[in-house]
C-alpha cells in the first residue's frame, strides 16, 4: 500500500532514495510508552551530568558531521558545505547549552517574609516535535539539545523527504549515550499525518508541541494543542524584508542581499524575499543584485563550487514556478531566471522579479526557493509601510551608513529579530521566533530552553 510507504528521493536526479513503512497504531502506541519511560528516566538525572551528555552529544555530531552532511544533501539537495555547516551549528549549540543551562536552570532564590522560597525550572516531560526538511538536522538539533539539558524527551514526526536523516540522529543520540527512546522518530505517512498528529497531541504522555514548518501546518498542530489544553510554539513562515534605505553602502548590500536570497537554495524561513529599496539607489542595487545571481553556480550540491542545489521536492517547485508566474499576470516583471532548467533533478533558474508590491504574489506569499522579489520605494516612510504590508513578521534586516537612522526603522516595523547591516541568521546566544503568522514562543538563548520547562513556585513555611 503506497500510502502506508514514505519515499524519499535524491532531489538533484530525481532518483528513490530509500522506502520507509508507516508506523502502525500498535508502533504507535508502543513509542508513546518507550518515550515516556525514558523521559521519567531522564528527568531523575541531576542537571550536571544531563549536560555533561548535551557536551558528549556535541562531539558526536562533529565525528558524524560527514555522514550526516551526506544524508542531508541526497535527501532535500543543500550543497554540502551547508550541510557540513549546519550540523557544526547544530554542535555549536549543544556545546552552548551544555556551557550554560545549569545557570539558566538553576533555582532562584526570592525574598519573602517567614519562610523561604525559591523558582525551579523543572522539566515537563514528552514534547512532540514537527518539524520541516530545509534544515533536517539544525532544526531539530535547535530544539533537541535544550531540551535535553532541561531534562525533557523527543517524540519527533520529521518531514516524511528527510527521514533518513532524522533516523540518523536517533543513532546520533545514542551513541552519545542518552537513555534509550529519549529521542524516538515518528515514521507516519500521509494521509494519516493529521489525524495521528491530532492523536498523539491528545495522548496523556505528550507534555506540549513544538512545530517548525508552514503556517497551514502549524494552524493544524496549534488547534489540535489548544484542544488538549496543551503548550505549543509555533515557528512558521517567513517572507523577510531586506531594506536598503538611500545611504546605505550599496555594493555591501547587494553582495549580502545574494547571500540571503539563495543560501539552502532559497529555503529557509529566514531567506530575505522582499527587497525593499531606496528609489535613490535602486538602479545601482538591482544592477550589482542582477549581476549576483546571474554569476550564482547551480548545479550538483555534492561538487564543491556549487552555490544552489535543487528544489527540494518536485511539487514545491512547481508552486514556486506558479508564484512567479502569477505575478507576470499580475503586472511584475522577471529580469533573470523564471523557469526550471531542463535536465534530471528539480533545479530552477535563481530569479529576480521586479515591481513585486502588495498585490502580486511573490510579495504577498511566502516564497521557498530561488526567487527575489524586487520594490522600490521613495523614501523612509514608504519602506517601512510596504515591509509591515505583509501577514508575515520573522526576521529584518536593513542596510544603511547611519545605525541610529536603521533602528528608529527598525522600530517601526514587526518582526521577531532585526539585523542591521547584516543577513539574517540564528545564534544560540540570541533568541529565535516570529511575530504576526510567522508563530509564536521563542527558540535558542534562554528563552528557547525555557519555553518548555515548569517553572515552579517553591514555598517553605
Ligand atoms: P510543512 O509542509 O508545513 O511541513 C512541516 C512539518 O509539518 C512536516 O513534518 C509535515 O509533515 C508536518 N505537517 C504538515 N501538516 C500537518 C498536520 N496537519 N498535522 C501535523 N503535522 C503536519 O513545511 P515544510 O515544507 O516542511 O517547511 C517549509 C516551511 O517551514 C516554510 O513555510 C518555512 O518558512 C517554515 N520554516 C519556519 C522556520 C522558523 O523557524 N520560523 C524554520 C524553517 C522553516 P508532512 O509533510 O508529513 O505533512
Amino acid at each position: 500500500d503506497a500510502t502506508r510507504t514514505i519515499t524519499t528521493v535524491n532531489p538533484t536526479t530525481g532518483i528513490k532514495l530509500a522506502d520507509y513503512p508507516s508506523w502502525s497504531t500498535e508502533e504507535v502506541e508502543s513509542a508513546l510508552t518507550r518515550v515516556s519511560a525514558a523521559a521519567q528516566t531522564w528527568a531523575d538525572v541531576p542537571l550536571p551530568a544531563r549536560v555533561e551528555r548535551v557536551r558528549r552529544l556535541a562531539q558526536v555530531l562533529r565525528d558524524r558531521a560527514g555522514a550526516l552532511a551526506e544524508r542531508i544533501t541526497s535527501e532535500m539537495g543543500k550543497p554540502t558545505a551547508e550541510a557540513i555547516a549546519e550540523v557544526e551549528k547544530s554542535a555549536v549549540t549543544a556545546e552552548w547549552y551544555a556551557d550554560n543551562a545549569e545557570r539558566i536552570l538553576a533555582d532562584e532564590h526570592v525574598e519573602v517574609e517567614g519562610a523561604t522560597a525559591w523558582i525551579a525550572h523543572e522539566p515537563v516531560g514528552v514534547i512532540l516535535a514537527v518539524m520541516p526538511w530545509n534544515f533536517p538536522v539544525w532544526q531539530v538539533m535547535r530544539h533537541v539539545a535544550p531540551n535535553l539539558a532541561a531534562g525533557n524527551a523527543i517524540l519527533l514526526k520529521h518531514s516524511p523527504n528527510v527521514t533518513g536523516s532524522a533516523l540518523l540522529l536517533e543513532e546520533v543520540l545514542a551513541e552519545a549515550g542518552f537513555p534509550h527512546g529519549l529521542l524516538t522518530v515518528a515514521v507516519v505517512a500521509e494521509p494519516e499525518v493529521p489525524q495521528t498528529i491530532a492523536d498523539i497531541i491528545a495522548d496523556d504522555r505528550i507534555a506540549a508541541v513544538t512545530l517548525t514548518g508552514s503556517n497551514r501546518a502549524g494552524a493544524a498542530v496549534g488547534a489540535a494543542a489548544g484542544r488538549a489544553s496543551k503548550k505549543s510554539v509555533l515557528e512558521l513562515g517567513g517572507s523577510d524584508a531586506f531594506v536598503v534605505l538611500s545611504d546605505a553602502d550599496v555594493e555591501k548590500a547587494a553582495a549580502a542581499a545574494v547571500k540571503a536570497r539563495f543560501m539552502n537554495s532559497g529555503q529557509s524561513c529566514v531567506c530575505a524575499k522582499r527587497f525593499l529599496v531606496a528609489a535613490d539607489v535602486a538602479e545601482q542595487f538591482c544592477s550589482l543584485f542582477q549581476s549576483g545571481v546571474e554569476s550564482l553556480v547551480v548545479g550538483d550540491p555534492a561538487e564543491p563550487g556549487t552555490n544552489v542545489g535543487p528544489v527540494a521536492r518536485e511539487d514545491l517547485r512547481a508552486q514556486l514556478h506558479d508564484q512567479v508566474q502569477r505575478s507576470v499576470t499580475a503586472g511584475a516583471t522577471v529580469v533573470t531566471g523564471g523557469h526550471a532548467l531542463e535536465q534530471p533533478g528539480y533545479f530552477y533558474a535563481p530569479t529576480l522579479v521586479v515591481g513585486a508590491r502588495p498585490g502580486i504574489p511573490v510579495f504577498d506569499e511566502e516564497t521557498f526557493g530561488p526567487v527575489a522579489a524586487l520594490t522600490v520605494a521613495e523614501d523612509d516612510d514608504e519602506l517601512v509601510r510596504l515591509a509591515n504590508a505583509s501577514r508575515f513578521g520573522l526576521g529584518l534586516s536593513i542596510w544603511s551608513r547611519d545605525e541610529a537612522r536603521a533602528t528608529r526603522v527598525a522600530r517601526r516595523i514587526t518582526s521577531g529579530q532585526v539585523f542591521i547591516n547584516s543577513i539574517v541568521a540564528s545564534d544560540p546566544r540570541v533568541p529565535f521566533g516570529g511575530t504576526k503568522q510567522s508563530g509564536y514562543g521563542r527558540e535558542l538563548s534562554i528563552d528557547g530552553i525555557r519555553e518548555f520547562t515548569n517553572t515552579r513556585t517553591y514555598w517553605v513555611a
